[in-house]
């Protein structure tokens, strides 16, 4: 039975059998006790075993990290912390682990367990975090299914860039010592296994659209790479990403779906992880009495949380951040390390003030100028800026980002043009703007973001089971 179960059951002597993995070991020769976890819930199950029913062979071989099965009669427990332990009759050790077995009961560093990939789920931490990962997955299917969307498995090889940005992954099945050259001396991608060029997919929005012009309401939820060679917390270079993409949706639609939809899945955490968060947030705590006074967040894990789900979102659009920008104390007193003006991409400590400082609660910024979004966002009447949003939230900065797409056909193909994407290349992206175009938009939420910010995690190596990051790819 999973220990889930197990410590609902009231105790009655019936005979179990409890498998799993050794947490700790405490005790003499006349009693030993020892804590076993299955990873399916973040408590462990007691299993008492007294002197001379279980022999000392056997006994000695239970240590931390050693896998066991042990049977006998489930009783009401003496000891504090649990109702029920198991009086052990008989211990199968399935694997036994010596001292040198890294995850022993004591505080380890992140970057230590990150070293451990293949060992960290063992601790309370991981399976926790691993835990609300699922749930949150879940919440999404959910989410979607309950509001009539349909899943769209969008490719991972693609010949396309989404975002015109070119930091992809190259996919190719060359001889990569002697790939084939042209006459011009450059490779020729039409000896490629695709007969072009492919890499990795960025994002799978433009095929998302093509989806949500006759199913109307789709979503992916899919793994994207970025080859960006950026070393920060919250940038991995293989995330998954949820893409929802809505026909006869504006920018004010799509906004209230975000909202609606990140605060649902969130609420859905709270309550079906309640013991998780719970671990969570104490951890938290503990940590937080390291840092100064001034650097301690205001709110627990759970409380942040709730004030989510429990206010809505602030919107406002990019002038306006700005303008409250450059009026803000940071600015004039130079400790922006970025310059602010009209025109610049908003940097993460720009985010930042915005939600954590001046509004104090998640931000929707929207109508960003075109020059720094891509190519397939809404021109706004004023020919400068897009029906783009971003939503920002504490502790994390961007979340989400997405837009209004542009479903006028000259519009599009001269903003496909002007920011150097070959037509050509996207031609069935353009078509469908020829065809029954339609007013639709639809964002992209990074899954490990929101991981992050419901954990309470601080390092989004540390909410994906084995982040692949430059210069890392180990497990
Ligand atoms: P950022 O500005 O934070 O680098 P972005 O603007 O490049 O993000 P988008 O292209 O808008 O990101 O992607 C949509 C969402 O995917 C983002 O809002 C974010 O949640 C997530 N995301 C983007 N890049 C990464 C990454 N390298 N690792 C993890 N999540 C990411
Ligand atoms: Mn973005």
């Amino acid at each position: 039975m999973q220990i889930k179960e197990l410590l609902k059951q009231s105790p009655s002597e019936q005979e179990v059998t409890v498998k799993g993995w050794v947490r700790t070991k405490r005790g003499q020769a006349a009693v030993t006790f020892i804590a076993i976890n299955d990873g399916s819930t973040i408590h462990n199950i007691q299993a008492v075993a007294e002197g001379g029913l279980i022999d000392e062979e056997t006994l000695k071989l239970v240590s931390t990290g050693a896998c066991v099965a042990v049977t006998g009669k489930l009783i009401a427990s003496m000891g504090s912390g649990q109702a029920v332990e198991v009086k052990a009759e008989k211990i199968v050790v399935y694997g036994n682990a010596d001292e040198t077995f890294p995850m022993q009961p004591k505080k380890h560093s992140m970057e230590f367990l990150r070293e451990k990939a293949h060992l960290r789920f063992r601790t309370n931490t991981f399976g926790a975090i691993f835990r609300i990962r699922h749930v949150l997955a879940f919440a999404v299917h959910k989410y979607f299914n309950d509001n009539g969307f349909f899943n769209l498995h969008t490719p991972i090889i693609t010949a396309s860039d989404a975002e015109g940005a070119g930091e992809m992954f190259h996919v190719t099945n060359f001889d990569m010592e002697k790939p084939p050259k042209g006459e011009d001396g450059n490779i020729d991608y039409s000896q490629d296994f695709f007969g072009r060029k492919t890499s990795l997919t960025v994002s799978g929005q433009l095929e998302g659209e093509l989806g949500a012009l006759a199913l109307s309401k789709i979503y992916t939820f899919g793994p994207t790479f970025r080859a960006e060679n950026s070393n920060t917390t919250r940038h991995l270079a293989e995330f998954w990403m949820i893409e929802p993409e809505v026909a006869f949706y504006e920018l004010e639609d799509n906004m209230a779906l975000a909202e609606d939809f990140v605060q649902t899945v969130i609420k859905y955490a709270l309550e079906n992880c309640a013991d998780d968060l719970a671990f969570l947030e104490k951890r938290l705590l503990e940590e937080e009495k390291s840092k100064p006074q001034n650097e301690r967040s205001e709110l627990s894990l759970i409380d942040k949380l709730k004030f989510v789900i429990e206010n809505q979102f602030q919107r406002l659009t990019y002038t306006e951040a700005i303008e409250i920008l450059v009026r803000s104390k940071p600015h004039k007193e130079k400790k922006f390390q970025y310059p602010v003006e009209w025109g610049i991409d908003l940097q993460s400590e720009h985010e930042r003030y915005l939600v954590e400082k001046h509004f104090k609660k998640p931000v929707i910024l929207t109508n960003y100028p075109k020059d720094i979004k891509a190519f397939y966002m809404k021109l706004d009447d004023d020919n400068k800026t897009v029906r783009a949003m971003d939503v920002l939230f504490p502790g994390i900065g961007e979340i989400i980002g997405g837009s209004q797409r542009e479903d006028d056909y000259e519009k599009l193909l001269a903003r496909t043009k002007e920011v150097g994407i070959d037509p050509e290349n996207i031609w069935w992206y353009l078509e469908t703007r020829k065809f029954g175009s339609a007013p639709h938009a639809g964002f992209g939420l990074g899954f490990e973001r929101l991981v992050l910010f419901v954990t309470g995690m601080t390092n989004i190596r540390d909410v994906i089971p084995f982040p692949r990051t430059p210069k890392s790819a180990e497990f």
